[in-house]
């Protein structure tokens, strides 16, 4: 996909605050320091449009992004970040969860996992929410640049043998590095896929 154009929105508290309108979103999760504003940027060709490691769980706020006029890449705040407080942490799950339950023209989001990783209790347990609240998501490993494939290929084939014990369809898990582009052009084939599916069904109503 040609990116044209990528204007930060706004930063906002609550999905009623959200941007107003039908455009098709796409929202991104982590771990904090997971890689998040890192792949957003390389997926955007943009320097620095998404401010990376600032004090993880900092932002504590949902930020849109409108690409090329039609749709929109969500930046939500990342888990799992210790240092941060027991009202801090009850006031993202509510943000989130708000936000992944309401927000009707979300059309997918990608949990990122660090590719360095074997499964962690904390992503699966974020990931297995999404069963329960029936949302469709699709999982990018990060980093990728940073491990050997073998290692990628091995800890891919554990996450799937972790998500089969809870879920009959395993969703898609991109591989990508935001220093060398790997996984941009499979990410936004995924991404363009669906917009065209979410037009056809916009047209037939
Ligand atoms: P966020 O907290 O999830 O938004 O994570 P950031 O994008 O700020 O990245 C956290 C740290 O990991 C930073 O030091 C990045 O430079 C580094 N990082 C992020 N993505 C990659 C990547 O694909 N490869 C490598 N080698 N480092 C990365």
């Amino acid at each position: 996909m040609i990116i044209k154009s990528a204007l930060f929105k706004g930063s906002f508290k609550t999905v009623e605050q959200c941007p107003t309108g039908k455009l098709p979103e796409y929202a991104f999760i982590g771990r904090s320091n997971v890689g998040k504003s890192s792949l957003i940027n390389m997926l955007l060709n943009k320097k620095d449009l998404v401010k990376v490691s600032g004090r993880p769980g900092k932002t504590q706020s949902i930020n849109h992004f409108l690409i090329n006029d039609s749709f929109y890449f969500v930046d939500l705040p990342g888990y799992g970040f210790a240092a941060v407080s027991k009202k801090e942490k009850h006031t993202w799950k509510k943000m989130i969860a708000d936000f992944l339950q309401k927000r009707e023209q979300l059309l997918n989001t990608f949990i990122l996992i660090d590719a360095r990783h074997e499964p962690l209790k904390i992503d699966l347990d974020f990931i297995n929410q999404f069963g329960e609240w029936q949302i469709p998501f699709s999982i990018v490993f990060t980093k990728a640049d940073k491990v050997g494939k073998d290692v990628i290929a091995n800890h891919k084939k554990m996450f799937e043998e972790r998500l089969a014990e809870s879920w009959e369809n395993l969703p898609p898990i991109f591989i990508s590095s935001a220093n060398t582009q790997m996984g941009r052009e499979d990410i936004f084939k995924y991404v363009t896929e669906m917009l065209n599916d979410n037009a056809k069904l916009q047209d037939a109503v």
